[in-house]
């Protein structure tokens, strides 16, 4: 029995504080009874609740449609502001201060110029251009630039970010949700890992890879101990693999890429104009799940990724915390989640520590051999 200071739950929201018929038909599907966590309709049998994050992120989506992100806070409103506005006569009060809180604070500004090209936010360019672009033009002035077309990166991005909302890759995944880690060994000794040992690569010593450029340290793991092994062995010769299973120590949101609709559907709000980035998603998740070649081409070949990676954790408005997609190896699903060795804590030992969002799970250490006919 878990005490409650182990497992923080996530907020939830009854629909008795949504009015607006758009909000609450996108909250339908993720309805469960439960205890409301704005009001006293606590009977878990037939309050029907939603996930407050769920929520919070179709306001957002909704804040994208009527206004962009703008890099000149004077000319603009804060997020609070653009929150109320269209939180007005859809949603409780009190429950849109809360979405006020949630929201990253930022400066938007109605939109005007990106209409002109069609509905809400530019059209992306193919991946392929922005791939090109990335690599070999411009990466940290990116998002601060308005292009040929007159578009800003950060206002296309962000209406990528609502189109991975609106066809439903935005997902939470919940408090104890296990995710495997490993190395290689030269035997069968158990390394009796800590999370310090096993958890994310102190940022000094991190390398280069898909997701992160080298300094930057991110937790990449696996949901299950094959897939953990095939990522691990692929490019390491020795015999052993010892691996551990971490578990969330709160839901987080991720952006979740291992199964990605063929087009969305055509009763979403938005549905006419997002062709264009689902392909930009289904383009980017299928360079995420290409092996890895470290022949040196490593420190350009990731660019790309490693940009859109960093836009959606410190930018977008969806506020995810990771990124789920199919491993090269095996085809199994992989994670990528925002976090270096400070979010790693050992069983007992995330007291005091509010950066902490995964623990190493007693006694999942496993050492075993790897794979064979590799
Ligand atoms: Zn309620």
């Amino acid at each position: 029995m878990p005490s409650s200071d182990e497992v923080l739950p996530s907020r939830s929201v009854c629909l008795n504080h949504v009015v607006d018929g758009h909000l609450r038909r996108h909250l339908g599907p993720s309805l469960i009874p439960g205890s409301c966590s704005f009001c006293d309709r606590t009977d878990p049998v037939v309050t029907m609740i939603a996930d407050f994050d769920r929520l919070a992120r179709s306001v957002m989506a909704g804040v994208h449609e009527k206004y962009e992100r703008t890099e000149e806070p004077e000319r603009g409103v804060p997020t609070d502001a653009a929150v109320e506005d269209v939180c007005r006569g859809a949603l409780d009060p009190e429950v849109s201060r809360a979405v006020q809180a949630w929201a990253q604070p930022a400066s938007w500004r109605i939109r005007t110029l990106l209409k002109r090209g069609g509905r809400g936010a530019g059209v992306p360019e193919p991946w392929s251009a922005f791939r090109d672009r990335v690599t070999h033009q411009r990466r940290f002035t990116l998002l601060a630039g308005i292009d040929l077309r007159e578009q800003s990166q950060l206002a296309v991005l962000d209406g990528v970010s609502v189109a991975l909302e609106h066809v439903g890759l935005v997902r939470t995944l919940p408090a104890g949700h296990r995710v495997w880690r490993g190395r290689m060994r030269t035997d069968t000794t158990p390394p009796n890992y800590v999370a310090a040992t096993i958890g994310s690569t102190p940022h000094e010593r991190a390398a280069a890879n898909r997701m992160s450029p080298a300094g930057v340290s991110m937790f990449y793991g696996s949901a299950d101990v094959e897939t953990a092994v095939a990522e691990i062995s692929a490019h390491d010769p020795r015999p052993f693999a010892a691996v551990a299973a971490f578990e969330l120590v709160r839901p987080i949101s991720v952006i979740d890429l291992s199964v990605i609709p063929a087009s969305p559907s055509v009763f979403a709000p938005n549905g006419r104009a997002l062709p264009h980035q689902v392909e930009f998603i289904r383009a980017f998740a299928a360079d995420l799940s290409q092996p890895v070649v470290l022949d040196g081409r490593e420190h350009t070949a990731y660019v790309p990724t490693q940009v859109l990676t960093e836009y959606f954790r410190w930018l977008s408005p969806l506020r995810v915390e990771g990124i789920v997609f199919r491993s090269a190896q095996n085809g199994g699903l992989n994670y990528a989640l925002f976090t270096g060795p400070e979010g790693c804590v050992d069983a007992g030992a995330d007291q005091g520590r509010p950066d902490a969002v995964l623990r190493l799970r007693p006694r999942t250490e496993l050492v075993v051999a790897r794979a064979s006919g590799r």
